[in-house]
């Protein structure tokens, strides 16, 4: 199998994906446009340097952070109206999302000048695709506001637009405000809900852990590891709720519960079968359970 090897192409801004801890989660076309760009833009310097000298990139490497991002915009274009390549990297996952670089694309691409994604790790994609959610949609809001009357306002307006979409939310937090979050998350949501959390992602001590949102500050209470590290929150939607939407809803979930069961059970042991039997149909486990155990 031949690799293709891809050369950055002058005049033309990579926004590209580093990794979230893992330093092999980089993808091959990342490498090839950081080792052939002839600038790379990170947020901090001394943090992308890390990931460069692992792979041994030698490109000149400039600061661009959200203070000078407007400003460096116009010098940036100067620089790929001359028929620069640039790669725009930030400290971890992909740049712009939640992170400076958007500004600095709006700019390139009313300058008339190709924005080339260079797509890999994202925090919220890496802890969606691992949560096992029962909402097929979710909201992602970022960071919410540290003000706690506006962040609470935000919370209330988020919620409601979430119960009309049938939607999870997902939210970055910074580890040291996770208590409050969670308490603001519990004055919203009054409905049981679980809430998912993913920290640490692709490091040593990665924990994905769901828990119903009601019990989220004694699980706190017993790991308290969680207040440091990285983490990224999702408030599911409750699966209670989703299943009275519909008597025919119930009467699917009910049906496939029929019709999977027995042979889950063939393969799995009852907890897993029960795990799985709930992630697919959305009804409680422990009601599964509850059929496994008095059939
Ligand atoms: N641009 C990044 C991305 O693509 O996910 C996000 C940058 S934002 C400044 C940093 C936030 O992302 C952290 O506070 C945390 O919520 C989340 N995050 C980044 N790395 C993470 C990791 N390894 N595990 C869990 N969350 C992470």
């Amino acid at each position: 199998m031949s690799t293709r090897v891809f050369r950055a192409e002058k005049g033309t801004l990579y926004v590209l994906a580093t990794p979230l801890g893992n330093l092999r989660d980089i993808t091959l076309r990342a490498l090839d446009i950081l080792g052939s760009a002839d600038l790379i833009l990170a947020e901090d310097t001394r943090v992308s340097a890390k990931l460069l000298t692992h792979y041994g990139i030698k490109a000149p490497l400039r600061a661009l952070h959200e203070h000078n991002e407007h400003k460096s915009a116009s010098k940036v274009i100067d620089l790929l109206q001359q028929k620069h390549s640039i790669a725009l990297i930030s400290d971890a996952g992909t740049p712009t999302v939640s992170d400076p670089g958007a500004k600095l694309v709006a700019a390139v691409r009313a300058a008339e000048i190709p924005v080339v994604p260079i797509p890999g790790p994202c925090a919220l994609i890496a802890a969606i695709s691992a949560a096992g959610l029962n909402a097929e949609h979710f909201y992602f809001a970022g960071f919410l506001p540290v003000p706690a009357k506006t962040r609470r306002a935000q919370m209330e307006a988020l919620a409601e637009t979430l119960r009309t979409l049938s939607a999870a939310l997902v939210i970055y937090e910074a580890p040291h405000r996770i208590r409050r979050t969670l308490g603001d998350l519990l004055q919203t949501f009054q409905e049981p809900r679980d809430l998912i959390i993913a920290r640490e992602l692709t490091k040593t001590f990665e924990t994905i852990q769901r828990i119903p949102l009601a019990d989220a500050v004694t699980w706190l209470d017993a790991h308290p590891d969680t207040e440091r590290g990285e983490l990224v929150l999702i408030v599911d939607t409750p699966a209670a709720a989703q299943r009275n939407t519909s008597a025919q809803n119930t009467t699917d979930d009910d049906a496939t519960l029929n019709r999977w069961l027995p042979a889950l059970l063939e393969e799995l042991p009852p907890a897993r079968a029960a795990r799985v039997a709930a992630l697919a149909t959305g009804l409680p486990r422990s009601a599964i359970y509850d059929r496994i155990a008095k059939p």
